[in-house]
């Protein structure tokens, strides 16, 4: 919670922890959370099973929130542990919205680099014709590309991005209501450089695991009391031993009030 976050009229941005798992885990969700916007709810990546992962965590959580209901989702990169929910995201919109014409054609939020591929990704899939014509990606999604240089509006929220060194395009997140500020550190290798960057945030989700596309946790166990006090964990791999920190990990089905 940022410093006058107690005196604050308006409701403090509730984030919804979907998943905080790496991509081999076979006991966590993928890494992403649902985040409560002044106007929308806006998905945060959009892992495998995801009509299960948002099941889950809404119900932990006295949430309503399903594909139904999101009209907004950001993906960071296209390692499948972040977006092969789009497939079925897609599929089950397009059908919500031929029955009900008032559903929005749901947004996709990513770098142009991520958009540019992201078709190659689905098409296999979802290119399948219906009344005679091949389907494209905007039969399912708009698209809309956000960049470094550009602050974004998303839903009510303003959201900043910067790419990180991981193996293909990521970026990495700060998201903000105007009042507090979301650090998401999207998958990076340790990289002070980016952690700078995501200091501002009053709360930080950093991912851990091994180098060197990952950050290992004796990198961020040295960061100094002021970040590690406001980081959170994300991205674990399913050995991760957190007696080694003490920065907590977030947890699925877990809301962070911000
Ligand atoms: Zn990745």
């Amino acid at each position: 919670m940022s410093a006058d976050a107690a005196h604050r009229t308006e409701q403090p941005m509730r984030v919804l922890i979907t998943g905080i798992g790496d991509a081999f885990s076979i006991r966590s969700f993928g890494t992403s959370a649902l985040i409560e916007a002044p106007r929308g709810q806006v998905l945060l990546d959009c892992p495998e099973l995801i009509h299960r992962v948002l099941h889950e965590a809404t119900t932990a959580a006295g949430w309503r929130a399903d594909v139904s209901t999101i009209d907004h989702i950001i993906i960071t990169h296209l390692h499948g542990d972040h977006c092969n929910g789009l497939e079925m995201f897609g599929f089950l919109r397009r059908h919500l919205r031929s029955a009900d014409p008032t559903l929005a054609l749901p947004k996709v939020h990513a770098a142009q680099s991520v958009l540019d591929r992201l078709w190659e990704k689905l098409a296999p899939s979802m290119d399948a014709p219906r009344d005679g014509k091949p389907s494209a990606l905007r039969d399912y999604f708009q698209t809309h590309p956000i960049e470094p240089e550009t602050e974004s509006h998303i839903a009510g929220l303003s959201l900043r991005c910067r790419f990180t060194g991981h193996p293909v395009p990521t970026v990495g997140l700060l998201v903000s209501d105007g009042e507090s500020t979301l650090g998401w550190s999207g998958d990076t290798p340790h990289d002070p450089a980016h952690i700078d960057w995501l200091s501002p945030a009053d709360l930080i989700a950093h991912e851990s695991g091994p180098a060197p596309n990952h950050t290992p946790i004796e990198a961020l166990n040295a960061l100094p009391d002021s970040l590690r006090e406001k980081m959170r964990l994300i991205h674990l791999p399913d050995d991760f031993d957190p007696s080694v920190t003490d920065i907590r990990p977030l947890k699925q089905g877990e809301v962070v009030a911000i």
